[in-house]
């Protein structure tokens, strides 16, 4: 990592730049003109945060990493427009070395739980939400930070995924599509949450704009340098994107490939004990994103007995066999693949953010 490519967005805060702009997103895209990029505001205070669930290592070294290149003091930081806020998202759980240490925090930024009432002796995730919500938020509100990229992990062998709950926030698949462009070796999916009615719970829902860097496989409570390097190159990748944006860089349109989620599907119990009776089937095993098609094989049973896909429809499979999810109930993930076009963008100039922060101002 350059020292000189990161200490230009040393944190320092620049009020003047934080113009209100009311509905950044999305633009439908029968509404686009082709050949016109679509205008967005610019990216002024964008977060990186690590260790949300403590024992996912690689955001948790890039996030120290990150945190001492920041207090070097640099000469460039009074011309660098953007603020980098980098955060250890659950330091208690990674002091512990545990995903959690009462409750998953990547579950604890709905809306009813970030406001709602809290009991006598609240669970510290919730507290610690709500603290990342002041800090980073509030969510919803204007005054929340314009990105967010919370880095994970999984034992599942998915490359490198971003995962979002939208398929049309034109900045954060742009910041992919160039991640793929800059890193043409590295197998990398967008994953997409799907539109269900489920309000979105996990971190990177508090920015404006945000999504999990998800990378894969890496043991939980352990960093291998192959995977630390992946989600160093993609976090500096995506910075300098960030930097190209803010500076007037015209981003042309295309095609990004999405997998939207359709269902989970748990592991064979036994009723009584609910205690699981079957492995993930070894052809399916650390094949994730591939095909999986009515009849194939899915679980192994610890008697020897093969499970087979019983859906109707071929969907392909993700999270397969993630450590920190047989807690949850899932060992796999099915999701539907579709091919996204996505319009040219740029970012607006100061002109047109001025203009339309005094549009907003007399439209209230
Ligand atoms: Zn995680």
């Amino acid at each position: 990592m350059s020292q000189v490519r990161l200490s230009i967005f040393n944190s320092f805060l620049n009020p003047k730049l934080f113009t209100l702009f009311s509905a950044s997103l999305p633009f439908p895209l029968s509404q686009m003109d082709v050949d016109e990029p679509v205008c967005l505001p610019r990216l002024s205070r964008v977060a990186v945060c690590g260790g949300t669930h403590g024992n996912e290592l690689s955001g948790v070294y890039l996030v120290r990493e990150l945190l001492k290149l920041q207090r070097r003091p640099s000469e460039d930081d009074d011309e660098e427009p953007t603020s980098l806020l980098t955060v250890l998202s659950n330091p208690r759980a990674v002091q512990q070395g545990r995903r959690y240490t009462d409750t998953d925090l990547n579950r604890c930024f709905t809306l009813a739980t970030l406001n709602g009432p809290t009991s006598d002796s609240p669970p510290y995730e919730i507290l610690r939400a709500r603290e990342l919500n002041a800090m980073l938020g509030p969510k919803g509100g204007p005054g929340a930070v314009d990105l967010v990229c919370d880095l994970h992990n999984t034992t599942a062998n998915m490359g490198l995924c971003f995962i979002a709950y939208s398929d049309c926030d034109w900045i954060c698949l742009h910041i992919f599509k160039y991640l793929q462009r800059q890193m043409p070796d590295v197998p990398m999916r967008f994953v997409h949450l799907g539109s269900s009615e489920k309000e979105s719970y996990s971190l990177d829902s508090v920015g404006k704009h945000g999504f999990a860097m998800e990378i894969g496989p890496q043991p939980h409570g352990v960093v291998r340098s192959d995977i630390y390097g992946l989600m160093n190159a993609g976090v500096q990748h995506m910075l300098d994107w960030v930097r190209l944006f803010n500076s007037g860089a015209v981003f042309e349109g295309g095609f990004v490939d999405v997998f939207t989620l359709v269902k989970n599907i748990d592991y064979p119990r036994d009723e009584k004990t609910h205690n699981i009776t079957a492995a993930v089937h070894s052809h399916l095993q650390d094949r994730d994103f591939c095909l999986l098609r009515p009849h194939d094989p899915l679980f192994q049973t610890f008697s020897g007995e093969t499970l087979r896909y019983s859906g109707s429809e071929p969907l392909y499979a993700f999270f397969i066999n993630e450590g920190s999810y047989y807690e949850k109930g899932i060992a796999l993930s099915l999701a539907r693949k579709r091919r996204l076009v996505i319009p040219a963008i740029r970012a607006q100039t100061e002109e047109e953010e001025q203009a339309r922060g005094f549009t907003s101002e007399e439209e209230e």
